[in-house]
C-alpha cells in the first residue's frame, strides 16, 4: 500500500490552502494539519492511514444518511413531495432561491433547506426519538450507536440564526413537518454525530453496494434509494463545487464542514482492494466552499492514479 501512503503524504500539506470552520465555534479548535483516510472493500479489506483515531462530527455528511433513512421509512415518492433533487450551485446555507423555486420547495436534500426538511420527517415524535432512530439506522451499518457531540451541538444551536431562519421559512411554506424547533434540534444533533474514518468508509461501502452491507450480508435499504442518493451525491454532494468535483474526481461523494468526506468507488482496483470501495476521509482545513482541501487533493490524485472516475 506504499502508493496510497504516498498519496496521503502528498495531499497533507495542502491543508495550508484552507482553514478550519469558524462559524461553528467548537470546530475552530481542531488542528488543521490532521489527515486521516480509510478505504474498505466488500471483502472487508481495509487500508487506513494518518490520524485515524480521531473522531469528528458528520455535519453535512449526515444529510445523505438522513435522506436515505427517511426514504427507506416513507418511500421516495412521498419524500420527493417535500424536497426536490436539483443541484443549485449556491452555498449550502443559501436562502435566496427558496422563494423563487415552487415557492419555498427546497432544491435538494444535500443543502441545509432540504436537509432540515428531511430532519423534520425523521421518524419519531420528539428530538430524542428522531435522533435515536437515526443512530439505530447508522448502527446497522457501523455496528455501534454514534454519539452526539454535545459541545458541537450546543455551539451550533446557540449560533443557528441562519438555519433557524431557513427552518421557519420552510414551515411557512408547508414543507417542514411538525414543530420547527424540534426539526432544527434534530438536524443539528444529526450534524453533531461523531464518527471516525473507518465508520465513514463503512457507510460509504453500504451506499456503494446499493444498500447491501457486504460484511453483515444484510440488505439495509432499497437499491432504488441508494441509486438516488448516489446521483444526489454526484450532482450536489460537494456543495457548489460539485461540478468541479465531478470533472476532476468523478465519484459520488458528500462532504461536511468538519472536514469529513464520504466517497465511494465502483468497479475499482486499488492495490489489494477490489470492487466497490467505501472511502472515509477527515482533513479539517476546508476551502471557501466548505470542502476539505487535503481530502479533495487526495481524492483527485487517487481517482487519477487508479482511473476511478465513473466517466
Ligand atoms: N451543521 C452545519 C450547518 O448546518 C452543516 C453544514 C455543512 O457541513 N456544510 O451549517
Amino acid at each position: 500500500m506504499q502508493q496510497l501512503q504516498q498519496l496521503i503524504q502528498e495531499a497533507q500539506p495542502f491543508y495550508k490552502n484552507g482553514h478550519v470552520a469558524t462559524y461553528i465555534p467548537a470546530l475552530s479548535e481542531v488542528d488543521p494539519k490532521l489527515l486521516a483516510v480509510s478505504l474498505i472493500d466488500g471483502n472487508g479489506h481495509i487500508f487506513q492511514e494518518g490520524d485515524t483515531q480521531q473522531f469528528f462530527t458528520l455535519q453535512s455528511i449526515s444529510k445523505v444518511i438522513s435522506f436515505i433513512f427517511v426514504c427507506a421509512t416513507y418511500g421516495t415518492e412521498h419524500v420527493l413531495q417535500y424536497v426536490d433533487v436539483e443541484p443549485t450551485g449556491d452555498p449550502f446555507n443559501s436562502i435566496i432561491r427558496l422563494e423563487s423555486h415552487q415557492p419555498g420547495k427546497p432544491f435538494n436534500p444535500m443543502i441545509n433547506a432540504g436537509a432540515i426538511t428531511i430532519s423534520s420527517m425523521l421518524p419519531g415524535g420528539t428530538v430524542d426519538e428522531k435522533v435515536h432512530n437515526l443512530q439505530s439506522f447508522i448502527a446497522k451499518m457501523v455496528g455501534v450507536h454514534c454519539e452526539v457531540s454535545d459541545e458541537v451541538f450546543t455551539s451550533e444551536w446557540e449560533t443557528a440564526y441562519r438555519n433557524r431562519a431557513i427552518a421557519y421559512y420552510l414551515k411557512a411554506n408547508g414543507y417542514l413537518q411538525g414543530d420547527v424547533e424540534v426539526a432544527l434540534e434534530a438536524y443539528l444533533k444529526q450534524c453533531a454525530l461523531l464518527v471516525d474514518v473507518q465508520q465513514l468508509a463503512t457507510i460509504a461501502l453500504v451506499i456503494a453496494n446499493d444498500g447491501y452491507h457486504p460484511l453483515t450480508k444484510e440488505q439495509l435499504f432499497d437499491a432504488k434509494i441508494a441509486k438516488m442518493a448516489k446521483a444526489l451525491m454526484l450532482t450536489c454532494g460537494m456543495y457548489n463545487a460539485s461540478g468541479k468535483f465531478a470533472a476532476f474526481v468523478g465519484l459520488p461523494a458528500k462532504s461536511g464542514v468538519s472536514g469529513g468526506i464520504l466517497c465511494l468507488a465502483m468497479d475499482a482496483q486499488i492495490e489489494e482492494l477490489q470492487g466497490t470501495i467505501g472511502i472515509g476521509i477527515f482533513g479539517p482545513a476546508i476551502d471557501e466552499v466548505g470542502n476539505s482541501v487535503a481530502g479533495m487533493k487526495f481524492l483527485e490524485q487517487l481517482s487519477r492514479q487508479y482511473q476511478l472516475s465513473i466517466f
